[in-house]
């Protein structure tokens, strides 16, 4: 077999991973680790010292010729897999065309060419309308702006443990962590919480004396609509179907259609953020779909270009009111990012959506009975590629992070208890096997 740096991009995405020739970081991840250190913002979160130097497939190689088999899917972004020949060749083609030209102020054909197909695999059934931004934190702003320009109402309601972006708007709706919030004040107002899902893990007796079905969201009903903020003022509740960085939680069958109809007694418009959940990753097109659903907003990013930075508002047409002008971004839909997206969607609705509804069951039933011996671990959880296996120690869950990267498997901790696994769609049912396998070594060794 030759070396991992003589491996064609086909051979790579075959090839026996993980392969570590040398512990990493090894002598060149650690001067590309010592540069960084000098000079790059101390505030990036950094999990392990990985340093990705190409990939293809769901096969990473390091600046050191290690191959890694990546869960991350650089944070649930590489839906297509790593540099997939038709995402390739889709931005080769368009940047040999035209690299920019601004949408928002003309007619871009790709632009409207994305807005459409959008539309057609929106969960919704009404007609629908675009706005494409640079990423995730637009695409949640812009639909945040959205919503009070229509509605004339200037209040939100998000979750406690959502995640939906860094900049000021953004991180005005984000409770998953305090440090992203402290010292960043005053952020936007008008933001409420409410505790998510099922509640769990919030330490809240949430047990309601009427017996609601589903007491987080008669905690909406009963302490902020009675307490805080008037139903009438309220613009939208934004919600992750399934929420992301706050741990992996599905929330239980019927609770977002209770959400939807708490909204629709009350006027309030639902957004869906499907930045993380979308395009595939849970074995639908969006999450929401599970749940028998229709937001009156979704938005997406992450997944839907393959790793170009694209974010999209795809909301009711009857909603998209708003007046010419009052919105809009010079790169947000550049047509390379709208040539990956085109290509993207393709190859998801043409069998990775497909992939990954068979082998996300496959790959959490083996990690259920592979992670059974250890009573730390307590539960796998998940739809189809997005599963978070959730430890009650949360040292051993970075341990179990550290060992696994050791070992050149990439994983992520989210939330207060999880590790993530959001591989590329495209994951084999040969790699989610040797997964399950390295990520149970992982755990022996940290006992
Ligand atoms: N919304 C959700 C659900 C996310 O998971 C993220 C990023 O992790 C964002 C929004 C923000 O996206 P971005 O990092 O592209 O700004």
């Amino acid at each position: 077999m030759s070396k991992p740096a003589e491996l064609s991009v086909e051979e790579l995405a075959l090839a026996e991973a993980p392969k570590i020739l040398v512990e990493p970081p090894g002598p060149e991840a650690k001067k590309i680790i010592e540069r960084d250190n000098r000079v790059v913002s101390p505030a990036l979160p950094r999990a392990y010292p990985f340093a990705p130097k190409r990939g293809s497939g769901s096969v990473l190689e390091d600046v050191d010729g290690n191959l890694f088999l990546d869960m991350n899917a650089g944070i649930a972004v590489n839906a297509t897999g790593h540099s997939h020949p038709k995402v390739v060749e889709a931005i080769q083609k368009q940047a040999a065309e035209l690299i920019h030209y601004s949408g928002s102020d003309f007619f871009l054909p790709i632009y409207s060419e994305t807005a459409q197909r959008l539309s057609e695999i929106a969960p919704i059934t009404k007609p629908t309308r675009v706005t494409l931004q640079n990423s995730g934190a637009e695409a949640v702003e812009a639909s945040i702006k959205l919503a009070r320009w229509v509605t004339q109402r200037p209040n939100i309601i998000a979750f406690y443990g959502a995640f939906h972006g860094r900049t000021l708007g953004s991180v005005s709706v984000t409770a998953s962590k305090t440090k992203y919030r402290a010292r960043f004040g005053p952020l936007g107002s008008g933001v409420f919480h409410a505790p998510y899902g099922s509640g769990q893990g919030w330490g809240l007796d949430l047990s309601d004396p009427e017996g609601c079905e589903f007491p987080t969201i008669a905690y909406i009903e009963k302490i902020l609509f009675k307490r805080v903020v008037s139903p009438d003022e309220v613009a939208a509740i934004l919600v992750e179907p399934v929420q992301g960085e706050g741990g992996y939680l599905v929330p239980p069958d019927g609770w977002l259609a209770a959400l939807r109809e708490l909204c629709d007694r009350h006027g309030i418009l639902m957004i869906a953020d499907e930045v993380q959940s979308g395009i595939g990753r849970t074995g639908k097109m969006w999450a929401i779909q599970h749940f028998d659903v229709e937001p009156d907003i979704v938005l997406s990013a992450k997944g839907l270009a393959s790793g170009m930075p694209l974010g999209a508002v795809i909301a009711r047409a009857d909603l998209m009111l708003w007046d010419k002008g009052v919105h809009g971004s010079t790169y947000g839909g550049s047509p390379t990012c709208c040539a990956a997206a085109l290509a993207t969607i393709d190859l998801v609705e043409n069998g990775l959506k497909q992939n990954a509804a068979e082998i996300g069951p496959f790959f959490m039933d083996g990690l259920r009975k592979a992670l059974a011996p250890y009573p730390w671990i307590s539960e796998v959880r998940g739809l189809g590629l997005m599963i978070g296996v959730a430890f009650s120690d949360h040292d051993k869950r970075d341990a179990v992070e550290q060992a696994c990267f050791k070992r050149g498997l990439l994983a992520l901790g989210c939330g207060d208890d999880a590790i993530r696994m959001s591989p590329p769609l495209l994951l084999r049912r040969d790699q989610a096997e040797k997964a399950i396998e390295v990520f149970a070594d992982a755990c022996a060794a940290v006992g």
